[in-house]
């Protein structure tokens, strides 16, 4: 597989939200604009992980773990590649770490994400990765996301989508949930959809 059909954990999140921001990102020349939102949202991002640093492990119910930091893999069978930033290794088990600056719980977009670093790092590392977990900064909570047959097939699946319609360079149609074009950046390059 080329590495321009590669695909990354963070695209099948966008791919979820709406397939458009995906399309227009690979296959146009039309970029997103980074809003004041993203850069606070990325800027929490960063604290984060700094702060991780000196944490224990208490937070994911593990006595012992080895931390991976910035965590690069591909696979070129499974079509992904990506930048894990953090990995947490015990044995031969590993639990890939999602950090999001939000007041939610991890969506089915994020779960696919998570999903998505989990396979990679099985197929690359040769380690099992039986749940995997996504911290949100803003409430402090820690959620355990399972990543169970339903999840991965789902990942498989959305993996196999996102790169059809790169490769066809098809535009995917809108989301249904018109609610999210009202704030997107993108609104002005999709005529049909408000
Ligand atoms: S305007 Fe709506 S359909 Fe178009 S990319 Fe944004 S969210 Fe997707």
């Amino acid at each position: 597989m080329t590495e321009a059909l590669l695909i990354t954990p963070t695209e099948l999140r966008q791919w979820h939200y709406c397939p458009r921001v995906v399309f227009f990102e690979r296959c146009t020349p039309v970029r997103r604009r980074e809003t004041i939102l993203m850069m606070h949202g990325r800027e929490k991002h960063q604290t984060e992980l700094v702060k991780e640093r000196r944490r224990t492990l208490s937070r994911y119910d593990l006595a012992e773990g080895e931390r991976r930091y910035d965590v690069r893999l591909t696979n070129s069978a499974l079509g992904l590649n990506g930048e894990l930033d953090l990995l947490i290794v015990n044995g031969q088990e590993a639990y890939p770490v999602e950090f999001k600056h939000t007041h939610r719980s991890p969506d089915p977009g994020h779960k696919l994400q998570l999903c998505a670093y989990a396979l990679l790092v099985e197929a690359e590392l040769g380690l099992t990765c039986p749940y995997g977990y996504w911290h949100s900064s803003r409430t402090r909570q820690t959620h355990t996301v399972p990543i169970d047959t339903r999840l991965r097939r789902r990942t498989l699946q959305a993996i196999a989508e996102v790169r059809a319609f790169i490769e066809l360079e098809r535009c995917p149609p809108p989301t249904s949930k018109t609610v999210k074009c009202l704030e997107c950046e993108l609104r002005n390059f999709c005529g049909d959809t408000l």
